[in-house]
C-alpha cells in the first residue's frame, strides 16, 4: 500500500567533501528510488555537518551568518541530490520531477542550546589545531573518539516554515528535498524571520517535517542496519522492533549516544506517539527498502498500532 514517508540521510548518504558527494548521491538516489518505485510519497530530508563547516570556513573571512551557511549547504546538496535521484528515476522509465525547497525552520529565541553549543560541524581537527580555535573564541569539543570539532548551538525545530510549498508538491506526485542540514533556523520577532546562529538536528527536524506532513512512517537511513543495546561493547544486541516505552526506557538507561543514535531513537519515539499508526524506522541506507518491508532495521511504533 502506498505510504507517505519522510527519508532522513544521515552523513553516509553524502560523504565528506565535494568528490565524495558526487559518488556518494549516486548510491543514495538508488535506495531512495526504489521506494519511489513501489508507489509511495517520498519526501527527503538530509544532514548538512560536513559541508556546513567546509562553507563556514570557506566563507571565514565575508562574515557569512551561520544561518546563509545552512542555506548554502541547502542549495548545494540540493542541487547534487535531486539531480542524481532525477537520473535514477528517468533510467527506471519515471519521469517524475525532484525539487529542493529552500526551507527554514522556527527555533526559540529563548532555547537553552544557545547557551550550550553541542552540535559538533565541519572536519576533524587536531587536538592543535582545536585549542587554537578555542583560543580564539570558538567552541570546540572531543566527538566520539573520532577526533575533535567545532561545535554550535543546536536548538530545538518548532515549526517548519515552507510546509505549505513541500505538501503542495508532494500532492501533486513530485518528490520534493526539504529542511536538508534540519532547516535554516530562524527565530520570529514582530512578524519578520531572522537567522540564527545555529545548526539544527536534521533527525529531529525531520521528525517536525513527518508530523505536519502527516507522513504514515519516518525512516532515519543511517550508518548502521539496526539500533543496539550495549552498542560496541562485548554484551552488543541488534534490535528489531521496539515499542514507544522501550525504546523511552533504553533511552534512560543511556543506551544511545548523544549527538549519534540518541537524536534518532528519540526523533522515532516522538514521531512514533505523536498519532494512531505513525511508524519510524531506523536502518542502513542501502538497506531501506527491505527494512520497509519488514525485513531489516529498527522498527519503533506504539504498541497499540495497526498494520
Ligand atoms: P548520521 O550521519 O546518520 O546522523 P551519526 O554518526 O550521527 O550518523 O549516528 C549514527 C551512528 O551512531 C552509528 O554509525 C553508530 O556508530 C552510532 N551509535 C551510537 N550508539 C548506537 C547504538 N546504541 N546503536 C547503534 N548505533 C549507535
Ligand atoms: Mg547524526
Amino acid at each position: 500500500m502506498k505510504k507517505r514517508i519522510v527519508l532522513a540521510l544521515g552523513g553516509n548518504a553524502l560523504g565528506k567533501d565535494l568528490a565524495e558527494q558526487m559518488k556518494a548521491v549516486k548510491v543514495t538516489a538508488v535506495a531512495i528510488a526504489d521506494l519511489i518505485e513501489q508507489g509511495n510519497e517520498v519526501v527527503i530530508s538530509h544532514g548538512n555537518g560536513p559541508q556546513v563547516g567546509m562553507i563556514n570556513l570557506a566563507m571565514e573571512h565575508l562574515n557569512i551568518p551561520l544561518s546563509v551557511c545552512v542555506a548554502m549547504s541547502q542549495a548545494y546538496i540540493g542541487y547534487d541530490l535531486q539531480n542524481a535521484l532525477r537520473e535514477e528515476l528517468l533510467f527506471r522509465g519515471l519521469n517524475k520531477p525532484v525539487s529542493t525547497i529552500i526551507t527554514q525552520v522556527l527555533v526559540d529565541e529563548d532555547d537553552p542550546a544557545f547557551e550550550k553549543p553541542t552540535k559538533p560541524i565541519g572536519r576533524f581537527l587536531k587536538e592543535e589545531e582545536a585549542k587554537l580555535l578555542e583560543a580564539d573564541g570558538q567552541a570546540v569539543m572531543e566527538d566520539a573518539g573520532r577526533g575533535w570539532r567545532r561545535v554550535v548551538a543546536s536548538p530545538k525545530p518548532k515549526r517548519i516554515i515552507e510546509i505549505e510549498a513541500v505538501n503542495c508538491l508532494l500532492n501533486a506526485g513530485q518528490v520534493v528535498i526539504a529542511a536538508g542540514g534540519g532547516g535554516i533556523p530562524v527565530v520570529e520577532k514582530d512578524g519578520r524571520l531572522i537567522g540564527a546562529s545555529a545548526v539544527i538536528d536534521k533527525d529531529f527536524a525531520s521528525c517536525v517535517l513527518a508530523k505536519e506532513l502527516n507522513a504514515d512512517i519516518l525512516i532515519v537511513l543511517t550508518a548502521v542496519e539496526k539500533v543496539a543495546i550495549h552498542f560496541n561493547t562485548e554484551k552488543q544486541q541488534w534490535l528489531s522492533a521496539l515499542t514507544v516505552e522501550e525504546a523511552q526506557a533504553l533511552i534512560k538507561e543511556g543506551h544511545f549516544a548523544p549527538g549519534s543514535m540518541l537524536p534518532k531513537v528519540e526523533a522515532a519515539v516522538e514521531f512514533a506517539s505523536s498519532r494512531q499508526n505513525r511508524r519510524a524506522l531506523i536502518t542502513l541506507l542501502e538497506k531501506a527498502r527491505d527494512a520497509l518491508g519488514g525485513k531489516t532495521g529498527t522498527i519503533i511504533e506504539a504498541q497499540n498500532s495497526e498494520r
